[in-house]
């Protein structure tokens, strides 16, 4: 067992979960392959979020059918949200996987580690890599218990588990010790971190904690449900220097009756009195939102008002989904999937073109200012990094800027970038 390939699909959560796999590897030392076809354990991480992305990993499994065949002393192996409790359906349909675990499910890996010869997971050592990002992913909960009526992710994902305070705040100690100067903490409803342990801490608690660590820079957190937003916590984003400006919280649709329908437990108004609570706490704070088109029912005249709030609240960023029907969820289950897949396209489309021109006219704002970019990498010979409001900067710059402040003079904008020279 010499060499490991890692295909992720998905959210950040998945992609966090890569890591520590890859991590846990790295110490085993294993290397890193470029393609599968080298690799002696290749790792799908696997996302059914919507229909789409399970088509490519079930593309992506049938493709590994024939490597396995001439090579089968190989591990294939699936993790992610496309493994739920019950394999033996995977185990029929895609044979030539070796091994399923469920997200997080370390122990079953550990266990396949240890009959390779390889040493057994630690949960604490391999959440921190030999040479972690600039900016890194700390999961800081799992699973969530809210059933969105459209969502699987709590079928898959399981109940609501926050980590122990202290825990986070040690590796993110470790991180920074190793040269992280930023940490994007993960959740699916990040905002409800600490309900569900003993002493309830809360995530404007943990944010206190993570801002006094010596070294670390910036302190990012998603997604936010605005069921748990709190004052405090609106408050901590206002009061704590690291803590950026940056709120990722989902709306889905802008209808009562889709709401409702959603389950989301709350109502546009009670949502525009959020935004106007956080916009007037939080001065210049960026504002970045999910939206589903195509519900189940959704008339002409709902998806408008979803265009409605797009138009009024001007999000920094939306995530647009056309509704994708999951199986197990109480959409599927109770609702009909009756708005065609044509027009489902064309309202995705119509509320993209309407964010990119909102986004393309707050980023011309930037014209001429000066921001302040953490620097996150090089890529073809330019940097770039983020502004605390989670704009890409691009610039060109003298070498070993990485992991560095850096003032950017901004001379070119567009709705998904900025550019500018150093200053
Ligand atoms: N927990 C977060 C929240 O409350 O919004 C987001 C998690 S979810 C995995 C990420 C996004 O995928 C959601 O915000 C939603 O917009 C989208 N999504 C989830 N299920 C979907 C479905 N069945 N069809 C289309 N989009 C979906
Ligand atoms: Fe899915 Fe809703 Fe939970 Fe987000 S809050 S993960 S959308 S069930």
């Amino acid at each position: 067992m010499k060499q490991y390939y890692i295909w992720t699909i998905g959210c950040q959560m998945n992609k966090a979960d890569s890591d520590h796999v890859a991590n846990y590897l790295e110490r085993a030392g294993l290397t890193q392959t470029e393609t599968a076809d080298e690799a002696d354990l290749v790792l799908l991480n696997s996302c059914v979020v919507r229909e789409h992305a399970e088509v490519k990993v079930v593309n992506r499994l049938k493709s590994l059918k024939g490597l396995k065949k001439s090579r089968p002393d190989i591990t294939i192996a699936l993790t992610g949200c496309m493994v739920d409790s019950q394999i033996d359906d995977l185990k029929d349909r895609f044979p030539w996987v070796d091994l399923f675990f469920r997200p997080q499910q370390w122990e079953v890996l550990s266990k396949w580690g240890e009959s390779h010869g390889l040493p057994s997971l630690n949960q604490e050592e391999d959440s921190v890599p030999r040479n972690p990002p600039v900016s890194a992913y700390v999961p800081i909960m799992h699973g969530c218990d809210s059933f969105c009526s459209y969502c699987v992710v709590p079928y898959r994902r399981g109940r609501v588990r926050s980590r122990d305070l202290e825990e986070i705040r040690c590796q993110v100690q470790n991180l920074v010790q190793r040269g992280t100067k930023e940490v994007v903490l993960l959740g699916q409803i990040v905002d409800a971190y600490g309900h569900d342990l003993p002493s309830k801490p809360d995530l404007a608690d943990l944010l206190v904690s993570l801002d006094s660590v010596e070294g670390l820079l910036r302190i990012r957190f998603l997604t936010s449900h605005p069921s748990y937003m709190s004052r405090k916590l609106i408050r901590a984003i206002a009061d704590l220097n690291k803590v950026c400006e940056h709120v990722s919280l989902p709306i889905q649709a802008g209808d009562n009756g889709v709401l409702e329908a959603m389950k989301r437990g709350y109502t546009t108004e009670e949502y525009g009195e959020l935004v106007d609570d956080i916009r007037r706490t939080v001065p210049n704070v960026a504002l970045s939102t999910d939206v589903i088109v195509g519900f189940p029912g959704e008339t002409n005249e709902q998806f408008g008002k979803t265009m409605e709030v797009l138009r009024q609240t001007r999000f920094d960023k939306v995530h647009i989904a056309a509704y994708s029907p999951r199986p197990e969820t109480g959409a599927t289950r109770n609702l009909r999937d009756d708005i065609a897949p044509e027009q489902k396209e064309t309202r995705r489309a119509q509320a993209e073109a309407l964010q990119n021109a909102i986004a393309a006219e707050i980023n011309t704002a930037f014209l001429g200012r000066t921001v302040e970019v953490l620097v996150e990498d090089q890529k073809k010979s330019k940097w770039y990094g983020r502004t605390r409001g989670d704009k890409l900067v691009f610039f060109a710059g003298r070498a070993a800027l990485r992991g560095q402040l850096a003032s950017v003079r901004i001379e070119k904008t567009s709705a998904f970038a900025l550019q500018g020279t150093l200053e």
